[in-house]
């Protein structure tokens, strides 16, 4: 049996380029491919024939080698030219790739990246007002320290799958077209592991419960979220690791409501002082602090102390705090009190009388005057 001359099998010229090389076998491949000629021996016998010189013309070395002594240099060099169409996809699956528009080129699985993780945590009111220092405990997967995630036993190497001679996609005939899938052994991996990790069981990764600080910022609100670069799940096939976003719950507080930036609280005081006036100490996120409640002040007034609220997260500018004042009526009280108050009142009377009287004297007048 002789065989025919690589270049002419290709139908290109001694000193022909790579690249018209590889334009030749495609050109050849897709005429005589297997999808579009059927049960037909001859054609499969050119597509093979197209695939070994191809394979001899595209590599300098073999190329050289057959330039100089024919078929004859090609004899014990390990290649035997191919026995299967099979065999022809396998070595040049991502030229049929490019030919037929499937993604047939790129060995091996596609990186993915890890999980992200949540974590609810929930603070006091203070803390979040004035922000805080958080250790969290995550449970996660991380890659696994014994193997370096390789999933092999330290000393051993995975071995080169069979089913698929370490390609990592086999090829299935779907209806006109061949194309490749991931091998079903080894996961497109291309290989194996025959000594899994004792650590890990051969899966790369581990179960931890990692401990993070975490720098809760002054200001954070409920349903706050804070992401964590990096501290998710790790990926796959060298895929990055995904993202910890941590949700702030924040706990009520008695003594503070928040709205906005703004802080509110209440202050309660007797009538008499909100009658004279008084000076009172109010609660703030720190010490309290002195507040003048002026004379003559209404109950559900609100004063305002500007700063002393909680801070945006971006500026740390504050809100201001607001104090709601809240006026006592007594419940009980003496019988001097209540002379006290009676004369008060009889005082008091004489004037919205004297009011009264005045805007009758007016109106009449006008009315006079008409
Ligand atoms: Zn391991
Ligand atoms: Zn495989």
């Amino acid at each position: 049996m002789s065989k025919r001359d690589y270049y002419e099998v290709l139908g290109v010229p001694k000193d022909a380029s790579a690249d018209a090389i590889k334009k030749a076998y495609r050109k050849l491949a897709l005429k005589y491919h297997p999808d579009r000629n059927p049960d037909d021996p001859e054609a499969e016998a050119m597509f093979k024939e197209a695939a070994e010189a191809y394979e001899v013309l595209r590599d300098e070395g073999k190329r050289q080698r057959y330039d100089q002594f024919g078929h004859a240099g090609m004899n014990g060099n390990g290649f035997e030219g191919f026995q299967s169409t099979e065999d022809v996809f396998s070595a040049f699956g991502d030229i049929f790739g490019d030919i037929f528009g499937f993604g047939a080129s790129g060995r091996g699985p596609r990186p993915q990246a890890g999980a992200d993780l949540r974590y609810n945590l929930t603070i006091s009111f203070r803390d979040a007002a004035k922000g805080m220092e958080a250790k969290l405990k995550i449970p996660k997967k991380e890659v696994c320290d014994q193997c370096a995630g390789s999933g092999a036993e330290p000393g051993t190497s995975p071995e080169t799958c069979r089913h698929c001679n370490g390609q990592g996609q086999v090829y299935q005939s779907q209806g006109f077209f061949r194309i490749a899938v991931a091998c079903p052994v080894c996961h497109g991996r291309g290989e194996v592991i025959a000594h899994p990790c004792s650590k890990c069981r051969g899966r790369g990764q581990v179960n931890v419960n990692k401990e993070l600080s975490v720098r809760i910022p002054a200001g954070v609100d409920n349903g706050s979220r804070l992401r964590l670069r990096g501290e998710g799940e790790p990926g796959s096939n060298g895929g990055p690791h995904g993202d910890l976003y941590v949700v702030i719950y924040v706990e009520e507080d008695k003594v503070f409501k928040r709205q906005g930036q703004d802080l509110i609280t209440s202050a309660e005081i007797t009538f008499v002082q909100a009658t004279l006036g008084v000076r009172i100490e109010v609660p703030t996120l720190d010490d309290p602090v002195p507040m003048d409640i002026p004379k003559g002040t209404q109950s559900g007034t609100v004063l305002r102390l500007p700063s002393m609220g909680i801070p945006y997260l971006n500026t740390g500018q504050k809100g201001d705090l607001l104090v709601e004042i809240k006026v006592l009526t007594p419940k009980r009280i003496s019988k001097r009190q209540e002379e006290l108050l009676r004369e008060f009142e009889k005082l008091d009377q004489e004037k919205p009388m004297e009011k009264v009287k005045d805007f009758f004297r007016k109106t009449s007048k006008k009315v006079m005057g008409d």
